[in-house]
C-alpha cells in the first residue's frame, strides 16, 4: 500500500546497510544518490576516501540494466569488481589485463545483461566490438571516475577521455551521466561539465574539510631553528617533512642527523632499493621522520602521521592539500605546517618556466601558483580558504588554524592601502606588483622613467618603506581580493570592485599581521 512504499532514498539506505553494512550515508552521499535516482546528471567533487564508490554502486543496484563505470585505474578495477562480487553484486570489467577468452566471456555475459556494473578503461570505448555490445545492452547510468582527466585545465588531462562525450552522445537512449573527481576547482568543474555535455547537472562539492587537522602558515624567519625546536618537541611522533628539491632533502636530512635525529629520506634520485627500504622503515615506525620531495606519497597510507611540515611552498593548493592531508589519516589531531618565505615563489616560477608545458599549460600553472601564494598570506581561516578553493561553500571557521588562533590586534591600514591602490589604478593594469612597488618607492630605475611612471602623482608616495614591504602589502591586497592578478608569465595587477569603497574612504581596512616594517605576527620564533 501507499504507506509502506519506500522512497528511492530509503531503498538506497537499506542497501547501504544490507550490502555494505554501513549505518548511514556520509555528507553528500545521500544528496548525490538522491539526485541520480531522480534522474539528474551529476558532477560530484569528493576528496579521495570520501566514499564515492557507493554513490554510483547503489544507484546501479536500483536501476534497471547495467551501469557502465569508466575508470583509468586498471589496477583498482579488479579490486572493486572482486569486492562487489563478494558482496553479491554481479559485476565485471573489460580492460587490457584480460586474456582473449576471458574478454569474450565478459562481452557475452554483458550482452545478456548479467551484470549490474561493468567497469571499462576509457581506451576500450573506441573498439568497434564494444559499440556493438553497447547497442545490445540496457545502460541506465554511466559513471565516470577521475573525470578531471577530460579537462585540459585539470592537472591530469588524458586524450582518451576526450572521446567520452561523443561516445555518450551516440548511445541510443542517452543514459544518466555521473562524473566524479577528487580535485576540481570551480573552473575545472565547469569544463568537465561542458566537455561531457552534462545536462543541467547537479553539482556536489563536499567533504574537503578535515576537522582533525590544524593548519598553519609561518613566514619570515629562521626556518632551520624553528624546525629543530619543532622536532625536538615531537620526538615520539611520526611526521613527514616535504622539501621542494632533491638537494634540499639531502641537506635537511644531513642537518637532522647533526641534531641527533635519525630520519629517512625519499626522492627521485635514490635507488629503488633505498627508497623502498626507507619507506618501509617509516611505515613500521622504525624511523619516525621522513624527509622527502613530492615523490613520496603515492601509495603511502600511514595512519598515524602526526604532522606534515612543508619546508618550502608547493606549486599549487591541490598538491599542498594532498601532501598535508597525509597527516591524521587515523582521525587523531594532527598538524600541517607550511614554512613560507618569498623566495619559494621564485623556485616555483622557475619550475613552471623550465617545465614541459605549452604556454596555455604554463599560464594555468601560474594561476594555481597565485592561489597558493594567497594561501600563505590570507588572514582568513586556512581550512575555509582551502575548501572554498575546491568550491565547497558554507564551511564554518575551523577554530584551530594559525589564522583562527591569531589574537594580535587588528591595525587600521586604510591610508597605506589607499596609496597602494591608487597607484595601481593609475598604472592602468599594465604592470605587475614589482613595478607598482618601485613606483610607490620612487625608484630611480631607468625602466620607470622610460614608461613615464615617474610622472604619476603616486610616484614616491611610500618612499619611507622598503620595496619589499610595499610588495608585501600589494600581495596582501591581492589575497584580500582588492587587487586582481592576471595569469601569464608576467602577471599584471589591476583594481577590483572591492577596491573602490576603500579608495573613496567609505570603508576601513584592518590587517592583523603587522603590516610594514615590523616582522610578521606569524614570524618564526617570535
Ligand atoms: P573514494 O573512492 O572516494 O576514495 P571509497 O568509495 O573507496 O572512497 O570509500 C572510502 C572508504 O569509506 C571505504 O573504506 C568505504 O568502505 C568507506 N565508506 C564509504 N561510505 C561510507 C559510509 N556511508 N559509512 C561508512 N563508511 C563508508
Ligand atoms: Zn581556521
Amino acid at each position: 500500500g501507499q504507506q509502506t512504499q519506500q522512497t528511492a532514498l530509503e531503498q538506497a539506505a537499506v542497501l547501504l546497510k544490507s550490502v555494505y553494512g554501513y549505518d548511514s550515508f556520509r555528507k553528500g552521499q545521500s544528496d548525490i544518490i538522491g539526485g541520480l535516482l531522480e534522474g539528474r546528471d551529476t558532477l560530484a567533487i569528493l576528496p579521495t576516501g570520501g566514499g564515492k564508490s557507493v554513490c554510483y554502486q547503489i544507484p546501479a543496484m536500483l536501476l534497471e540494466g547495467t551501469t557502465v563505470v569508466v575508470s583509468p585505474l586498471i589496477s583498482l578495477m579488479k579490486d572493486q569488481v572482486d569486492a562487489l562480487n563478494r558482496l553479491g553484486v554481479p559485476a565485471a570489467y573489460l580492460n587490457s589485463s584480460l586474456g582473449a577468452a576471458e574478454y569474450r566471456d565478459v562481452m557475452r555475459s554483458a550482452a545478456r545483461g548479467d551484470y549490474k556494473l561493468l567497469y571499462i578503461a576509457p581506451e576500450r570505448l573506441d573498439a568497434p566490438a564494444f559499440s556493438g555490445l553497447l547497442s545490445q545492452m540496457r545502460v541506465p547510468l554511466i559513471a565516470i571516475d577521475e573525470a578531471h582527466c577530460v579537462s585540459q585545465w585539470g592537472h591530469d588531462f588524458r586524450p582518451s577521455y576526450r572521446q567520452l562525450a561523443g561516445w555518450i552522445g551516440r548511445l541510443q537512449d542517452r543514459p544518466l551521466v555521473a562524473a566524479f573527481t577528487a580535485t576540481a576547482t570551480p573552473d575545472v568543474a565547469e569544463d568537465i561539465s561542458a566537455m561531457l555535455s552534462l545536462r543541467n547537472p547537479n553539482v556536489f562539492v563536499t567533504g574537503f574539510a578535515r576537522s582533525n587537522l590544524s593548519l598553519s602558515v609561518l613566514s619570515g624567519g629562521d626556518k632551520r631553528g624553528y624546525l629543530r625546536q619543532y622536532l625536538a618537541e615531537r620526538r615520539e611522533q611520526s611526521g613527514i617533512i616535504y622539501a621542494a628539491t632533491r638537494k634540499e632533502v639531502e641537506q635537511l636530512h644531513a642537518e637532522l642527523g647533526k641534531w641527533g635525529l635519525e630520519a629517512g629520506k625519499y626522492h627521485g634520485g635514490l635507488s629503488d632499493e633505498e627508497r623502498t627500504e626507507n619507506q618501509e622503515k617509516f611505515r613500521f615506525d622504525e624511523l619516525r621522520v621522513m624527509v622527502a620531495t613530492n615523490a613520496f606519497g603515492m601509495g603511502i597510507d600511514k595512519p598515524n602521521v602526526r604532522y606534515v611540515v612543508h619546508y618550502q611552498m608547493p606549486g599549487d593548493i591541490e598538491s599542498y592539500y594532498q601532501e598535508a592531508g597525509r597527516a591524521g589519516r587515523d582521525g587523531e589531531e594532527s598538524e600541517c605546517v607550511l614554512l613560507f618565505e618569498p623566495q619559494d615563489t621564485q623556485i616555483q616560477r622557475f619550475l613552471i618556466d623550465q617545465g614541459t608545458g605549452d604556454e596555455s599549460r604554463k599560464s594555468i600553472q601560474l594561476s594555481k601558483l597565485h592561489a597558493m601564494m594567497n594561501y600563505t598570506r590570507t588572514e582568513r581561516c586556512l581550512q575555509q580558504f582551502i575548501v572554498e578553493y575546491f568550491g565547497e561553500a558554507d564551511v564554518a571557521p575551523c577554530g584551530k588554524c594559525s589564522s583562527c588562533l591569531d589574537t594580535s590586534e587588528p591595525i587600521d591600514i586604510t591610508a597605506d592601502a589607499q596609496m597602494a591602490l591608487s597607484c595601481v589604478g593609475r598604472m592602468k593594469g599594465r604592470f605587475g606588483v614589482v613595478m607598482a612597488a618601485k613606483v610607490l618607492k620612487g625608484s630611480g630605475e631607468k625602466r620607470i622613467r622610460e614608461f613615464g611612471l615617474d610622472r604619476l602623482t603616486t610616484y614616491g608616495l611610500m618612499r619611507s618603506r622598503s620595496e619589499k614591504e610595499i610588495a608585501d602589502l600589494l600581495y596582501w591586497l591581492v589575497a584580500e581580493g582588492l587587487l586582481r592578478m592576471s595569469d601569464g608569465q608576467y602577471p599584471t595587477v589591476a583594481l577590483t570592485a572591492k577596491a573602490l569603497p576603500v579608495l573613496e574612504g567609505k570603508e576601513t581596512l584592518y590587517r592583523r599581521k603587522t603590516v610594514l616594517s615590523q616582522p610578521s605576527r606569524k614570524a618564526l620564533g617570535g
